[in-house]
């Protein structure tokens, strides 16, 4: 079982020629409205890639009674995403993420309001026990109140997972220092590891030198992606980059997001940290061919087709 323990929002996307500067009001050629947040994105991209394999996608977290709640729940169902600890808050809107992505370039600009994902408390965990014991894999990522993250890195520890942290948003002021040590993979951007370790992988070697400064962080294991020019990866075994693939990017929503499904779902079906960090790379690379976050995700028949070439 792949469990995520995260956010859950509803994304309304206007695609518009440019990116609007502060004050300015520009017009949007079309919008859709479509799931989103982390956790329920990296949740629906491995259920399913999960479809047509032997592991299963869990989520854990908390949506608003609402009609976005409402629909929120029925994609991930769609997705085959198990939802038994996806808990109903009726006083807290579900979160929405506003998004605008430039028709040219396919960069986007993202507001997000946390709405029930930031009511979330150690209860949400207590009431997922059943998911954390049976989990092999644990997804995590920032846009949850951090003290329920690090509590649910070490329920998952505990219970023997591999626990991955997507470190997005990174906080102010860094993760806790307690966080460091219960992560198995840390997974961060460009933009991420600039913030972590203040340094910005545009070559390998920075990446090879961020991935090192992060482990010695306490992390057991890191993957630095750095969008379109590949992703380095370093664990106790050795490091590695995994070059590209070349695709036509149309949409960058949700490539990371599409990129820990396939990390996870390969590390679940007993893969090494270089393998998996291949098919996350693919993962990643389909998704930018898509329009849209979740619903990017690319299946694992794709998946394993583009790893052929
Ligand atoms: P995030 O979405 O978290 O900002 P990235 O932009 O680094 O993360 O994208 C995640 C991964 O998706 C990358 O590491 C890479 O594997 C893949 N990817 C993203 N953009 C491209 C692209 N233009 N071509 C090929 N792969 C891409």
């Amino acid at each position: 079982l792949i469990l995520s323990f995260g956010s859950v929002n509803i994304d309304v996307t206007a695609r518009a020629r440019h990116i609007p500067k502060p004050g300015q009001t520009i017009h949007a050629e079309s919008y859709f409205i479509a799931l989103g947040g982390k956790g329920s994105n990296q949740a629906a991209a491995t259920g399913r890639l999960a479809r047509s394999l032997p592991v299963r996608a869990a989520l854990a977290g908390r949506v608003g009674t609402d009609p976005f709640g409402i629909q929120a729940r029925k994609k991930l169902l769609e997705f085959g995403v198990d939802l038994t600890a996806l808990r109903d808050d009726p006083d807290t809107p579900t979160g929405l993420a506003l998004i605008i992505v430039d028709d040219t370039s396919g960069e986007n600009s993202i507001t997000v309001a946390g709405g029930a994902n930031m009511a979330v408390t150690i209860a949400d965990i207590d009431d997922a026990d059943a998911l954390f014991s049976a989990a092999s894999v644990l997804m995590l990522q920032l846009e949850l109140p951090v003290y329920t993250v690090l509590e649910a890195a070490k329920r998952a520890k505990q219970a023997g997972a591999t626990v991955i942290l997507d470190p997005a948003p990174v906080p102010e002021g860094g993760l806790p220092a307690q966080l460091w040590p219960l992560i198995d993979i840390i997974t961060p951007n460009e933009s991420e590891t600039l913030s972590l370790v203040g340094l910005a992988p545009e070559t390998t070697e920075d990446a090879a030198r961020a991935a090192a400064m992060l482990i010695n962080r306490g992390v057991r294991a890191t993957v630095v992606k750095m969008g379109a020019r590949g992703v380095w990866w370093q664990d106790e075994t050795g490091s590695g980059f995994i070059p590209p693939f070349t695709v036509t990017a149309v949409d960058t929503v949700a490539a990371g997001d599409c990129f820990n499904a396939g990390l996870a779902t390969s590390l679940a079906l007993g893969q090494n940290l270089a393998e998996a960090t291949r098919v996350a790379a693919a993962c990643g690379a389909l998704a930018t061919t898509r329009y849209g976050a979740a619903q990017a995700s690319p299946e694992w028949e794709d998946v394993a087709a583009l790893l052929r070439h």
